[in-house]
């Protein structure tokens, strides 16, 4: 595929991979480019995880929607970047269990999700700019739409990915800390000098027309922002709600089994020491559903999607509000 002509074109990238199902096939990865005039190179991508269906369906709605004159540099797209995992709907790769976001910098040589992971850290970044990764909450759980900074170290990086987080328009911006995987994508754009943002939108394993429209205008602002696409990002009329995970107390896990009825919603503020919910013993009506408590002041992040929870499942999450970083 010709990523260097002025025009709009898609492809795919091929896994040479052989099992049971995959004798002598390959595994195809899709890519769209848009290419004109000069400018910066931007990679965005859709589908690191299979069952999270908003940041996909905005990516593909972007390339058939945009005029190549109105790009100023190259847009790589990668909508369904862990193609086998998407083909069924799921988080994980069903070729090798591999999870995307924890398989950087991969291998050239390892299995299927490693060689993606690979290609993507080795070959496609070094060309790039500036990377924005969407995500959702998946089949498990539902987030109010964020976007999420890492703050590194490097505080160049970290005030530009800042910078673009706020950009991307969300009513939260999610500070993560140095300390996130760093087998992530995240990590691969830090290991290439990149700036780079992931954003959460929704999940449910769904897609839902206002969440899609968060994530739409958010990909316009920033390309916008970045000067690669004509126009002005739109601007907030009020700063973001700045969120940090502090503890692992932030974090609500279910305790045992059971029927889950959650008490809020994310997006909106709760108070420590109110009811988040239940979880109901549906297999012993003479024992008292378990009581959750919220463990922090702070903005409900996420919930589980599930009415039916396991042991150690994930049943919210809670950001304290902080001030923004300064500047360095
Ligand atoms: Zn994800």
């Amino acid at each position: 595929m010709d990523f260097v002509s002025p025009g709009k074109r898609s492809g795919e990238f091929r896994f040479k991979y052989s099992n049971n199902e995959l004798a002598l096939g390959y595994i195809p990865i899709p890519v769209a480019t848009i290419v004109n005039g000069t400018g910066p190179t931007v990679l965005m991508i859709g589908g690191v995880h299979g069952d999270e269906f908003e940041g996909p369906v905005a990516l593909l709605n972007f390339f058939h929607h945009i005029i190549p004159s109105q790009v100023h540099g190259r847009i790589i797209i990668l909508p369904a970047l862990n193609f086998p995992a998407v083909n069924v709907a799921s988080r994980v790769s069903p070729w090798d269990d591999g999870n995307l976001n924890r398989a950087f910098p991969g291998d050239a040589d390892g299995s299927p999700t490693e060689m993606i992971a690979n290609l993507v850290e080795t070959a496609i970044m070094p060309v790039c700019e500036t990377v924005l990764d969407l995500h959702s909450g998946g089949k498990a759980a539902w987030f109010a739409p964020c976007s999420m900074a890492m703050q590194y170290d490097d505080a160049i990086i970290s005030e530009k990915n800042l910078e673009l987080a706020v950009v991307f328009g969300t009513e939260l911006v999610w500070l993560m800390g140095d300390l996130n995987d760093n087998r992530s994508v995240n990590h691969g754009a830090l290991r290439n000098n990149l700036p780079m943002i992931s954003v959460e939108l929704g999940g449910g394993g769904q897609i839902t027309p206002e969440v899609l429209r968060v994530g739409e205008v958010g990909i316009r602002n920033f390309l916008q922002y970045l000067g690669v696409l004509d126009g002005e990002p739109q601007r907030r009329s009020h700063p973001p709600n700045y969120l940090r995970i502090k503890t692992s107390s932030q974090s609500i896990y279910a305790s045992h089994r059971g029927l889950f009825e959650p008490n809020f919603t994310p997006g909106k503020n709760v108070t420590a020491g109110n009811v988040a919910g239940y979880i109901h013993h549906f297999e012993d009506i003479s024992n008292p559903p378990t009581e959750i408590r919220f463990p922090v002041d702070g903005v409900a992040m996420a919930r589980c999607h599930r009415g039916l929870v396991e042991r150690g499942e994930l049943l919210g999450m809670i950001g304290m509000e902080v001030d923004p970083p300064s500047k360095q």
